[in-house]
This record gives C-alpha cells, structure tokens and sequence, in this order.
C-alpha cells in the first residue's frame, strides 16, 4: 500500500465499513475501497462515499469559544479548559458529585469514551450517559435479561447463510445499506424474506412478504407469530429443554391470546401471521434483524425480549444463519456502551450496584472510592436539570437539543443550567446553548479503536491534522481531568487501550497489533492469541447456569392516544442520505443537495381529506409543539399515518417523551398529530 493511503472506518452508521484514505499534501483527497473488508468488501453507501466532505468544511469549530451576552468570543485552550474544570469544581463544592451530567459520544473513540466515564466516576458521579439511550437501550436490557449479553449475536456477513429473514423496525436498505448485500445473497440462495413495517420501505421491497403494521403493534405481531408457532407444535422442543428455562409460563401467558386480536391490533391478516410464524419457525437457520422501529417504543424492552422468545422457541440462535441482528445506529455506540458510558454499569457491563464491580474499578484505577448507586440516564439528566437538581453538564459530540424527543423541554432544560461545556465539530443546535465550545478533532483526525454494531473492534489510523486548534475528545477529556488533580497523564489512545485490555475482559486480547490487521477482532476476545467470537451463544448463553430466559411479555399500546384533535399517528426514521442529527450530513454538499428539507410523508386519501397537494408546505403539530415540513404524497405510508425523518430540527419538537420503564428510551416513534396547510 502507497505510503499515503490510510486506513479508516466510516464514521456514520454502526456497520464499521472500512475505508482508506487518500492523503496529498496534508489533505484528505480521496477514498480508496478496502475490497477485503470484511463487511463491506470495498463498497459503500452515499454517506460512506461522502464522508470525507465534512473534513475541510467552512463551519468547522477551529478555536475555543466562550459565550458572552449573544456573542462568542475565542479564547485560548487554557483559558477554555479551565473555565470547564473551574465550573466542575464549583458544582462539586455547591451541589456534590450528582449536580454534574456527562453525555459521552457514540461517535468517539472506545478510548475517549472510557477517559469520560471514568472522569464522571472518579468524581463522583454515575451520571454518565451515550445516545444508545435513544436508540439500543431495549436490546441491552432486553437480550441482557434474556440472553445475558446485549449485542448482536452474529456477524452481520453472516446473514447469507441464514434460510429464512425475519426484519420487524428496520429499514436497513437505508439506515444500514451494505446490510442489503447480505440479505440480497441469501435471497440469491433461495433465503425467504419478510418484513414488518408500518411504512413501505426500499427494505420492504426486497420482501417475500410484507406485513405493513400499524405503528406501535410490534409486539402484538410477535405475541402472535408465537402462538402460532406454540399451537402448530413447530418449536424447537430439544432446544427448549437443554438451553433454556421460561417455556411454560410463555406459553401460559399466550394460553388465551386470540390471533383475531392481533389481526385488529396489527392491520395485518391471520393469514399472514400464520404464514410468517411458519416459515420463520420451519426454515433450517432464521435471523431476526430489528432496530429503531422496535426499540423507540414505551414497550421497546418487551420487544426487544419477544424477539429473543421467537428465536430461543425455535432454536434460532447459536449457529451460522441463526441469530438477533440489533442494526445500532451510530459508528461507535456499541463501543461507548461496552466502554461503560451508561449510568448503570462500569465498562463491560459490570453493574454499579454490585460491590465487586465498585472494588474491581477502584482498585484498578487506584481511587479511594467509587459511585455504587446508578446514575441519571441523558433524559433523566434533563428531567434533573429542569428541577434544578443537575446544575453543571459537559456534553461530548451528541446533540441532545435535536436528538431528544419533546425539544422544547430539552432546549428549557439546558438553558437553565448553571453551565455547559459543548464539545463537537460544528455549531450544533446545542452547541449554541453552551457557555463554552470546544472544538474537536472529527475521527480522521485522530487514533483510536471503535466497535462496531457486530462488535468488531477497528482502529482507525489519523489520516490528516485537525484544522485551527481542535483537538482529539482524548485530549481534551484529559486535559479537564489533569486540571481537576485526577491522573490521566496518557501517552496517547494506546495507553488507553492498554488499560481497557486489563479492565474489560471480553476486550483483553484486543491489543493495538490485533487491530492492525483489516477488520479487527470481534469481541469476546479475552486472551490475545483468541480468535475472537463471531458468533455467540454457540454453545451456552452468558447467564449464570448458560441457560437463555424466555419470558412472557405483555402488550402496551403507544402513550400518545390519537384524538379528534390529534388524528393521525406520526412515525419518525432515517433517511439514506442524512445520518441522526445531521449535524454532518447536513453540512455534506452532495448529501445535502439530495435532500434539502424537511419533508413529511401522508397518504394521499389524509391528504385529500386535509386538502392539502403534494409539496405544498404544512404545519405538523402535537401536544409539544408544532414545525413546517414539505408535503410528500405516498401511499408508502399506512392511511392515518405519516413519516418525518429526524435529521432536522423541527422533528424532535413534535415527539413523545414517554419512557419505557425498564431501559427508559422514549416512544420517538409513535406521536399523535395534525397537519394542517401552511
Ligand atoms: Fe458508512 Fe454505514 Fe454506509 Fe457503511 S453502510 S458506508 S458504515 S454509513
């Protein structure tokens, strides 16, 4: 390989596809394939493609910013970090350690997110949270309580073996588009597709059968493939008996359950329901492959855990073909979670309210104690700043103004804060709120390991310099830590890396000479001479006596009630071309020109009820607020629904904050609207 040709991994979705690097001159010219990766062997997506374009953009933060009135005023690094560590010191002096909120990033390194999880804890707090909150929060609760570990269970090339493919929530042919490579070889192999969505996706097309859903009836829809399967004796029973412990009270809870109910709940006909139930349950090796659609609901845990029922009841879990495919959003969210950026547990999902948890980290960390009681999730952490019991936060690379649902609140919540450090590439929408900004390095810029949604460990090399004075989030994070007396004098993110080797034991053996090699290793990888562990469950699940736990679930219907006044029921998603926020994809030329504004999707039969033409601007209001979209007349979408992405502004301003009680995500996807002509 040419000396300037660096490799990298995508810094959009949670597929870890790799990349190379061209360099001339200082400058990131160019992508060059990686035809051995092993996910995407060479090939990329729209934003994939586009990703260098945010790299040298005009908006980029070069210099540390302080608010003053209405004007932002560039100071000196040590200015910056010491009016952060100097408003840290006095939250801990007037409030105590649970007065801070950390937000860590799903788009930093594994590295960066643990220096800022073990900031928060070494001062105190466990008040520490990543965007899985809004998006895989369920699958780790969920496949945790059922499974013992709350990862996707198989690689994702691993999809071409699979006979039969079951996607419920997911519309990875645009949210995760090389996954659609994989599906498409197994179909090319004779593989049986179905998929169920409220919406008429580009995923849907690839479908042998498509149930199109009402929003919010995931669970009614799996309640039923069960009992089907229950009914028609089609389990696995060999499996059920050697692996698993649960069966029977699953199957007293689904003794009385009428599929006529869930046909009137689903929209989708008992035919269908059969037919999905059966080829599911009677192909040799069947995948689930779920995400946000699923997962953003109050119900998002019992969905999660129903999924996991459907796949132990039928002995699909363990082998090649045969897995749960939780699609993660964004690059590096599965290695901020494994990192321990979660309130309720240290990195690798040790438990805070275990004591062996609290000794393992302080002893490892040299500190004389620790935080045991969990912590404020992000949205909790919001709830908290409203009542003034969070006054100080320091938010790395998320954007919680756009991200969180009912952002109104969230915009009230941070403008009351004491202070709030930002730290990102551009003036985000929260990053405006903020009395300091810090500018960071975007991931070419800087080293470090990330793991992707199939828990593939990558490093990424730095390719170019960061432009002005930003900096790298390890860097940065240290530095506050260092002017706050804590010991975070790290050489640089091997030094880190070295650390989690010793702390987190499924990451033991991945050591920065493994990762030099195209694709990485995937976790468990406890020895550095292990192979890693594409597929898990092979022969035992991650429970104390490596049994899988079916448990019944109960069916909740959306919080949001639809009403004469609010008739219609709103469903938000991705786009192929726009990525979360779009905090970059927005600033992405050949992304944005694609796809420019807001629009939001009604069926043509609303439509001519509202009266109201394609492309003709609306106002779509809920009981949180109201914003202006485009009009898009589809019948994709169910009659009485509609379809907004959530990569602009105005989306969140209409969504539901009610949580799921369990992993407390809220119900992003089901909000009770109007549209009325602009
Ligand atoms: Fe990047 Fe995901 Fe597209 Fe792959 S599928 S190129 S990781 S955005």
């Amino acid at each position: 390989m040419s000396a300037d040709l660096v490799s990298t991994v995508c810094p959009y979705c949670a597929l870890g596809c790799g990349m190379y690097i061209r360099v001339e001159g200082g400058r990131a010219v160019g992508i060059e394939y990686m035809a051995d990766h092993p996910v995407n062997e060479g090939a990329l997506c729209p934003k994939g493609n586009a990703a260098l374009e945010i790299l040298h953009h005009s908006d980029r933060l070069l210099h540390p910013l302080r608010r003053e009135g209405d004007v932002w005023v560039q100071i000196s690094w040590d200015q910056a970090l010491d009016l952060v560590a100097g408003a840290i010191k006095q939250a801990l002096q007037r409030g105590g350690p649970d007065s801070l909120g950390f937000l860590s990033s799903s788009k930093a390194t594994n590295e960066a997110n643990y220096l800022i999880q073990k900031l928060a804890r070494v001062l105190g707090t466990n008040n520490v949270d990543n965007c899985a909150r809004l998006c895989h929060a369920p699958s780790v609760f969920g496949l945790g309580r059922s499974l013992g570990t709350g990862a996707m269970t198989n690689p994702i090339s691993d999809l071409e073996n699979s006979r039969c493919i079951f996607v419920i929530g997911s519309n990875f042919a645009e949210t995760h588009p090389i996954v659609a490579r994989w599906v498409m070889r197994a179909r090319d192999r004779g593989a049986r597709v179905i998929v169920a969505d409220p919406r008429k996706t580009p995923t849907s097309w690839m479908a042998d059968l498509f149930l199109q859903i009402r929003p919010g009836s995931d669970l009614a829809l799996l309640q039923a493939m069960m009992k089907v399967i229950l009914d028609q004796g089609l389990m696995d029973h060999r499996f059920i008996a050697e692996r698993t412990r649960g069966f029977q009270d699953l199957a007293d809870s689904l003794r009385g359950f009428s599929l006529e109910w869930a046909s009137d709940v689903t929209g989708v006909t008992v035919a269908d329901i059969v037919r999905a139930a059966r080829e599911y349950a009677r192909s040799e090796a069947s995948s689930i492959v779920y995400s946000m659609g699923i997962t953003q609901h109050v119900c998002g845990t019992e969905n999660v855990v129903a999924c996991s029922d459907l796949a132990m009841i039928c002995g699909h879990l363990g082998r090649p073909g045969a897995g749960l495919f939780p699609l993660r959003g964004q690059n590096n969210v599965q290695g901020a979670c494994d990192m321990g950026a979660l309130p309720r547990v240290y990195p690798g999902y040790r438990r805070t309210k275990h004591q062996n948890s609290v000794d393992t980290f302080r002893s490892g960390w040299n500190v004389s104690c620790l935080p045991a009681e969990g912590g404020f999730t992000a949205n909790e952490m919001l709830d908290a700043a409203l009542e003034g019991r969070i006054s100080t936060m320091y938010v790395v690379g998320e954007n919680p103004v756009s991200s969180e649902p009912h952002s109104g609140k969230t915009r009230r919540a941070l403008e009351g804060l004491d202070f709030l450090a930002v730290q990102d590439l551009f003036m985000t929408e929260t990053a405006r709120l903020a009395d300091v900004v810090l500018p960071a390095a975007a991931w070419a810029e800087k080293e470090g390991s990330f793991t992707s949604t199939e828990r593939r460990v990558q490093w990424t090399s730095q390719a170019v310099m960061p432009p002005g004075e930003a900096r790298s989030d390890l860097w940065i994070v240290s530095e506050v830590a260092r002017r706050l007396g804590l010991d975070f004098n790290y050489s640089g993110p091997q030094e880190v890396l070295e650390e989690i080797n010793r702390m987190v034991p499924s990451y033991a053996g991945i050591t920065r000479e493994r990762l030099s090699a195209v694709g990485g290793a995937i976790w468990p990888c406890p020895s550095p001479d292990h192979p890693g562990t594409p597929i898990l469950h092979h022969d035992g699940f991650v429970t104390p006596d490596r049994r899988g736990r079916i448990l019944p679930v109960t069916y909740t219907p959306p919080v949001d009630s639809l009403t004469d006044e609010y008739p219609l029921q709103l469903i938000t998603g991705r786009l192929s071309l726009h990525h979360n926020t779009g905090s970059m994809t927005r600033r992405s030329p050949s992304l944005l020109s694609r796809v420019p504004d807001l629009d939001v999707e009604i069926h043509p039969e609303d439509a001519r009820e509202l009266q109201v033409e394609d492309g003709q601007m609306v106002v779509v209001s809920t009981r949180r607020g109201e914003t202006r979209a485009q009009a898009r007349l589809t019948p994709r979408v169910r009659k009485g629904t509609a379809f907004m992405s959530f990569h602009f502004p105005g989306t969140n301003l209409l969504t539901a904050d009610a949580l799921d009680p369990t992993s407390r995500i809220p119900e992003l996807k089901a909000s009770a609207c109007k549209i009325v002509r602009w």
